[in-house]
């Protein structure tokens, strides 16, 4: 006998029929003789209204009634899920975040989690319930109710599979598992049955808008095996795990990752001495602006051109902000482009396989696309490129490295 925990998002629970769907899905699977905790989210939209009905009182709602008033999203699915899941003849009990005790800090609207009780949930299990927790709630020392920011019942999800140790954490959801790619730009995209969870955190932070990155972090942390898979359809979906259990037969390139939400700014002819890149960085970061990818080369008149990329919502901005520092420190201008996209390849391969690079370069190259900045880490190379590229780049990449789903299984 096994103990999963399921999520399901606020799709999968958006009507009382999907609701009822829910039920018959945890009813099966606990027919199977497993032990299954459930979390879920509010219905699908409910949070946003939450938060438009308090922006219609005030601007800066506080914190602490915030989430008081977001929390009562997932306390309805909890209660709709069980009375559904009773309605089958399926021993189960709801719990809210404070009924469970998922302590956290006192950080309103971002708290972070810090012990479960597990110890009524054992109790509840061993007596042949099913547990439906509300996701995305916890309470703090005081007994305040807390929220773990938007999407956060993936993480309590995964932090609640780490605590009762679960045999595996499965998210259910729209999409039926993690593709190489964003299907709806290469229709060749394959959902992979494995990825590790490093790859995971770098096609999440790269926008693969799967799972909330936090989740993945602490799945990664406690090494939770982690299932993501969909609520409409059956499937294996794709398990998400150490690079041990992953690595064989992988291809060296798991996914290629991209994004357009970043905007390029360059300082031309700046001084080449110590302490430039802190002049020029440090008014960003103090304005509170990640810095994402950053270039700096020597010309031979000792002076340097010095390129990073933004968030395109800080664009207007840093601009200003660069403007000021130019000016400080002599340099000749300041430029800025946010028709860029960025493409990355991302794959555990890279580690024991070289050229992975080149063969992007030159993939790129065929294409006549020009690399405007380039970064990698162990794990990704990341390249800029004109945004009017981005599909085509992502699609000759996807291509190049092998990717594509094999005409014959479409
Ligand atoms: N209901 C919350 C949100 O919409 C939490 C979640 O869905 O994970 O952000
Ligand atoms: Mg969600």
């Amino acid at each position: 006998m096994a103990l999963y925990v399921h999520k399901y998002g606020g799709t999968s629970v958006g009507s009382v029929e999907r609701i009822e769907h829910v039920a018959d899905k945890v009813k099966s699977a606990r027919d199977a003789g497993d032990d299954i905790v459930v979390v879920v989210s509010a219905m699908s939209g409910e949070t946003n209204r939450l938060v438009d009905l308090a922006k219609g009182i005030t601007d800066q709602p506080n914190p602490r009634e915030m989430d008081v008033l977001l929390s009562t999203g997932e306390q309805v699915t909890i209660a709709l899920l069980t009375m559904a899941l009773q309605k089958r003849g399926c021993a189960a009990r709801s719990y809210t975040g404070d009924q469970v005790r998922i302590l956290t800090d006192s950080a309103h609207t971002k708290a972070r989690i810090r012990h479960i009780d597990v110890d009524a949930m054992r109790n509840d299990l061993k007596a042949g319930r099913v547990l439906v927790v509300a996701g995305f709630q916890g309470v703090d020392e005081l007994g305040n109710t807390t929220t773990l920011g938007r999407g956060g019942s993936d993480t309590t999800a995964v932090a609640l599979a780490a605590a009762l140790k679960a045999d595996e954490c499965r998210i259910y959801t729209d999409v039926d598992g993690v593709y190489t790619t964003d299907p709806r730009v290469v229709d060749r995209a394959r959902r992979l049955d494995r990825i590790t969870f490093e790859e995971m955190l770098e096609m999440a932070s790269l926008g693969s808008k799967v799972l909330q990155i936090r989740s993945v972090e602490f799945a990664g942390k406690y090494n939770v095996p982690l299932r993501v898979l969909s609520s409409f359809e059956d499937g294996p979906g794709t398990l998400i795990s150490l690079e041990e259990e992953t690595k064989m037969e992988q291809p060296v390139i798991s996914g290629i990752a991209f994004n357009r939400d970043e905007a390029k700014l360059t300082v031309l002819g700046v001084p080449d001495i110590p302490g430039v890149a802190s002049r020029i960085l440090g008014p960003v970061s103090a304005a509170n602006i990640e810095v994402d990818m950053i270039v700096q080369n020597v010309a031979a008149d000792n002076t340097t051109d010095f390129t990073f990329t933004v968030h395109r919502n800080d664009f207007d901005r840093v601009k200003q902000i660069l403007t000021e520092v130019a000016n400080d420190l002599g340099a000749r201008e300041v430029r800025g482009d946010s028709a860029i996209g960025k493409v990355s390849i991302v794959g555990v391969g890279m580690r024991s396989h070289a050229g992975v690079a080149s063969k992007m370069f030159d993939t790129l190259a065929a294409e006549n696309i020009n690399i405007q900045m380039i970064s990698t880490s162990e794990i990704k190379v990341s390249v800029v490129i004109a945004e009017k590229y981005l599909e085509l780049a992502v699609r000759a990449l996807h291509s190049a490295f092998e990717l594509d789903e094999p005409a014959e299984s479409r």
